[in-house]
């Protein structure tokens, strides 16, 4: 994809019927058009368009469809990793995994990302660029039909912090939802964020009921600072005040990320404050023993601990689920992938 072309994944239905008609086709085109990018094809396979027309179009504009530049599939549980190739010389990491209710998606919000938490492979490696609505959407696109599949769920959890890009993904939010395109219900999307509070608040006014997932991974404000910068500018008592107006006003449960390291995060201590900041919310606890990431130094935590903490959020009437890790055999955790091919590694 030439992404200096208009990418046309960035367009309503309606935008796209307006497009058609400044361009001097007839509106209905932009029905057919449409139809046929989220079919995930080219303009040289849209059969039922005038020659000279496609011809026309693809001089101006994208069908949005991403290159598959690399593409890994789990032996461990048929997981893939995809790494797609933006047409600019960058690299979009995204994951599809089969559960038992379907497909879900796990997709990247940015090239990079600037938050610099520390355990994070993504952070290694810098922020190049925002993704657009339709490069959000295209990777979706991409896993269906390389796959001949209809992915059902989408989590916001690859690289990058969404509420970083807030007006595209805002913009991706509402085009995923169209009953035309993807058809994907707000109740099956989770969006994931470090903290950004201030558009946590806002997000709370879309009235778009997607699921808030917060990577919270401490509950005392100096340790949390240290890995997880964000929390210099949003504290703790910011960040639980602004997903209480999003629990009120959504009426959606919470969810709290952990990732339990080994002595950094995992003590008793731990367990006590992180109930005493999170009671009251109507939430859940994931907990995800940390993937372990090449020069962070940080130790993951064995199966006895993560039960062990678990019961002790148990005690006090939290509810908690462990995350159970998928493509651990192709690096499918966390921008390992993009980092490694940037590396140049193998
Ligand atoms: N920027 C967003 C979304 C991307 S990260 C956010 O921070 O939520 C998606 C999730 O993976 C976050 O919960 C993040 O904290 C977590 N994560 C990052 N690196 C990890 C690692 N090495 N092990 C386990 N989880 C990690």
């Amino acid at each position: 994809m030439d992404t200096r072309l208009r990418n046309l994944l960035d367009y309503s239905l309606d935008e796209l019927k307006v497009l058609m008609k400044a361009e001097g086709f007839a509106p209905f085109r932009g029905e057919q058009v449409y139809k046929w990018i989220y079919q995930g094809r080219d303009f040289d396979e849209m059969t039922n368009l005038p020659k000279e027309m496609r011809q026309s179009m693809s001089e101006k504009f994208s069908s949005g469809k991403l290159k598959i530049f690399k593409k890994l599939t789990s032996e461990l549980d048929g997981t893939i990793k995809y790494l797609f190739d933006t047409g600019d010389g960058n690299l979009i990491e995204s994951v599809l995994m089969k559960y038992k209710y379907g497909y879900t998606a796990c997709i990247s919000s940015q090239v990079g990302c600037k938050m610099g938490c520390t355990f994070c492979a993504s952070a290694k490696c810098g922020f190049i660029r925002d993704l657009t609505p339709g490069e959000c959407l295209g990777q979706i696109i991409g896993m269906n039909t390389d796959n001949g599949v209809t992915i059902t769920r989408v989590v916001i959890m690859g690289i990058g912090e969404p509420l970083d890009n807030y007006d595209n993904i805002v913009k991706f939010l509402h085009l995923i939802n169209d009953k035309e395109g993807l058809n994907i219900s707000y109740r099956n999307i989770s969006l994931s964020t470090c903290g950004l509070a201030d558009k946590i608040v806002r997000l709370a006014d879309e009235n778009l009921p997607i699921t808030l997932c917060i990577s919270l991974h401490n509950p005392i404000d100096e340790q949390r600072s240290v890995i997880m910068p964000v929390n210099r500018k949003y504290a703790l008592d910011k960040l639980l005040d602004a997903c209480n107006i999003y629990r009120l006003r959504t009426n959606r449960r919470i969810t709290f990320e952990y990732a339990l390291i080994k002595g950094v995060n995992d003590s008793q201590e731990h367990a006590s404050r992180l109930v005493k900041l999170i009671r009251g919310i109507l939430c859940h606890v994931n907990l995800i023993p940390v993937n372990e990431v090449s020069d962070t130094g940080f130790v993951t935590v064995d199966r006895e601990a993560v039960e062990r903490f678990k019961a002790l959020l148990e005690k006090d009437g939290i509810n908690v689920t462990i995350r159970r890790s998928l493509g651990r055999d192709i690096e499918a955790a966390c921008g390992q992938l993009r980092r490694s091919a940037i590396n140049g590694e193998e």
